[in-house]
């Protein structure tokens, strides 16, 4: 929206008070889901809170997915033992 738009938009009170009512809706964050309010979600995606939230998911997938691929490791491991 364009600044002198906003402006005007600002000016009328249901308006404001819309606008004042959506930013402070808390929601939870698509990647961390850390629920914080819509004013601060860009500032909180720049957070080391979210930064390191977002690590710790990505090392846990990692991890889950080395997991499985031990499991299918020692599946095919027991399965060529088997056709011998
Ligand atoms: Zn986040």
């Amino acid at each position: 929206m364009v600044e002198s738009q906003f402006k005007k938009y600002y000016a009328i009170p249901e308006w404001r008070e819309k606008h004042l009512t959506y930013r402070k809706t808390k929601v939870p964050c698509p990647e961390s889901k850390f629920v914080t309010s819509r004013a601060n979600m860009t500032r909180h995606k720049r957070s080391r809170n979210h930064i390191s939230r977002m690590k710790e998911i990505k090392e846990s997938k990692v991890t889950i997915l080395e997991e499985k691929l031990k499991k299918l490791k020692k599946k095919i491991k027991k399965q060529n033992q088997e056709d011998e």
